[in-house]
C-alpha cells in the first residue's frame, strides 16, 4: 500500500559557501574576494570551502591549493577554523529554533525544520523564514547567506533549497511540483548518480517529471525497493521525519588528542589510547549504544596535520584503520582490546603526535545474541556469559566513576596516562553546537 501524500510543512535551510562566508564575515578584508578555506595551508592542502566569488572563477571543493591557484591566481587562502564555524552555527540555529520546536541540525550548515502546525500555509511559513533570514544577516552577519526550501517532505524541501543558489527561496507544493521537476536534471536530486541515470535514460526517462509519471511497477522491476522509494519521494510521500537532537542517535562517538612528545618518550602511547577509548566508551555507554566498528587514527610527528571540521583526522598524513566487531559491543574490554590491536598493527614505536579512536555503526542493544555456527551450543553459552560478565564489570566501573570521579578506577593499561587527553565535549556533525537563547 502506498503511503499518503504528505500535507506537512517542512523547510530546509542551507547556508551558502558557509566556511568561506564566515571567514569573510570575520575578516572584512576578505569580502568580495575569491577565497578558499583549506584543510591546511600547503600546496597539497585541499580546499574544503570556496567563497561565492571563487566558485564563479571555477574553484571547486576538493582541489588542492596549487590547483586552485592555477585557476584563479588572485585567490586568497585561509586555514579552516572549526570553533569559529561552530560558534556562528549556534547563533544561526538559535534563530531557527524560534520558528518551531522541531529543528534537525543536519550538518554544520544545514537544518531541517518541521513547521507543521505553527504556520497555516506555505506562504505564512515563507514569511517567517524570510524574516529569519533577515535576522541572520542583521544579528549574526550580513555576509551570511542561505538558500531556503519549503515543501511537504524533507526530500522535496532539500530539492527546493538546492533549486537556487546563493540566496534562493523556493516553495514546492502539489501545484508547482511537476513544473519544478520538469526543470531539473535527473542527477539534481539526492541519490541519483551517473549509473542510475544511464539506466533511466535507456528506458526513455530524461527528466524528473518523466520519472514521476513512469509506472511504479516498472520502476520496481528496474530498481527494486529503491525504485519504489524514489517514485514515492517524487510524489511527495513522506518517509523520513525531521528528527530533533533528542531523537537522533549519533552516527559516531569518539575522542581524539594531540599527543605531546613526552608521551612517546615515556612509552605511554598505548596507555593514552586506552584512556581515549575508555572516555569515548563511557560516553557511548551513557547513551545506551553499542559499537559495530572501532577505528583508530595515528598521526606521526613531522607530518602535517589535516584538521577537517570538528575532528582532527590526519588522513593523508597519519595512518588509520578500522575493525568490524563480530558482534556490536560496549564493554571496555572489547573496545580497548580492539583499539590496541589496531594501534599495534599501525605503529612501530615512531614519535606520535595525534591519536583518535572512533566508534561507529552505533546501535541500541538488541535482546538477541548471535550464536556462532562453528561453536557448540555449550561453548556459545560460555562465550555469552563471558560477554555478560565483561559488560557488568564495565557498568560497575562506570558507576564508581560517576560517584568518585574519572580517576577513581582505572584499567591497568591506563597507568602512566594520568593528566593526558582531558575530557571534552564530543560531537557528531553538529554536536557540541550549543543553542543560545533556548529555555
Ligand atoms: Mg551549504
Amino acid at each position: 500500500m502506498l503511503p499518503p501524500v504528505s500535507n506537512k510543512l517542512i523547510a530546509h535551510v542551507d547556508m551558502n559557501s558557509y566556511f568561506a562566508s564566515v571567514e569573510q564575515q570575520a575578516n572584512p578584508t576578505l569580502r568580495g574576494k575569491p577565497l578558499g578555506v583549506c584543510a591546511y595551508l600547503h600546496k597539497h592542502g585541499c580546499v574544503i570551502a570556496a567563497s561565492i566569488e571563487a566558485k564563479k572563477l571555477g574553484m571547486k571543493v576538493g582541489m588542492t591549493m596549487a590547483e586552485s591557484r592555477k585557476i584563479c591566481p588572485s585567490a586568497v587562502f585561509v586555514q579552516n577554523d572549526p570553533p569559529k564555524y561552530r560558534a556562528v552555527t549556534s547563533r544561526v540555529f538559535s534563530i531557527l529554533h524560534e520558528l518551531t520546536d522541531r529543528v534537525e541540525h543536519y550538518s554544520i550548515d544545514e537544518a531541517f525544520l518541521d513547521l507543521t502546525g505553527w504556520y497555516r500555509d506555505p506562504a505564512e511559513a515563507a514569511w517567517a523564514l524570510m524574516r529569519a533570514r533577515w535576522r541572520i544577516a542583521n544579528e549574526v552577519g550580513e555576509w551570511l547567506r542561505c538558500s531556503i526550501g519549503i515543501a511537504p517532505t524533507r526530500f522535496l524541501a532539500k530539492t527546493a533549497s538546492d533549486f537556487e543558489k546563493p540566496n534562493g527561496f523556493t516553495v514546492i507544493d502539489q501545484d508547482n511540483l511537476d513544473e519544478i521537476l520538469s526543470q531539473l536534471d535527473l542527477e539534481d536530486v539526492c541519490g541519483i548518480g551517473p549509473r542510475i541515470r544511464r539506466r533511466l535514460e535507456r528506458t526513455g526517462i530524461r527528466t524528473l517529471l518523466e520519472l514521476k509519471r513512469y509506472p511504479v511497477a516498472n520502476l520496481m522491476r528496474l530498481f527494486g525497493k529503491y525504485g519504489f522509494f524514489l517514485w514515492c519521494k517524487l510524489h511527495g510521500m513522506e518517509f523520513e521525519k525531521v528528527q530533533t537532537a533528542e531523537e537522533l542517535p549519533p552516527k559516531s562517538i569518539g575522542h581524539s588528542y594531540c599527543v605531546p612528545d613526552r608521551v612517546t618518550r615515556e612509552g605511554k602511547v598505548m596507555a593514552v589510547l586506552t584512556r581515549l577509548t575508555e572516555r569515548a566508551g563511557r560516553r557511548m555507554r551513557q547513551q545506551g549504544l553499542l559499537a559495530g566498528t572501532v577505528s583508530v587514527v595515528v598521526g606521526f610527528r613531522g607530518m602535517f596535520q589535516n584538521k577537517t571540521i570538528g575532528f582532527s583526522t590526519p588522513i593523508s598524513d597519519g595512518v588509520s584503520d578500522f575493525l568490524h566487531l563480530s558482534e556490536p559491543a560496549q564493554d571496555s574490554f572489547t573496545l580497548v582490546g580492539a583499539a590496541c590491536d589496531l594501534l599495534r598493527e599501525m605503529w612501530q614505536g615512531e614519535r606520535v603526535n595525534f591519536l583518535a579512536v572512533t566508534f561507529s555503526n552505533l546501535t541500541p542493544p538488541s535482546q538477541q545474541h548471535r550464536l556462532p555456527l562453528s561453536h557448540s551450543l555449550i561453548r556459545a553459552n560460555e562465550r555469552i556469559s563471558k560477554t555478560e560478565r565483561q559488560k557488568s564489570i564495565s557498568n560497575a566501573v562506570d558507576l564508581v566513576r560517576d560517584r568518585y570521579g574519572d580517576e577513581a578506577i582505572m584499567l591497568g593499561a591506563m597507568f602512566g596516562s594520568e593528566g593526558e587527553a582531558p575530557d571534552r565535549i564530543g560531537f557528531r556533525k553538529t554536536e557540541g553546537v550549543e543553542i543560545l537563547s533556548q529555555n
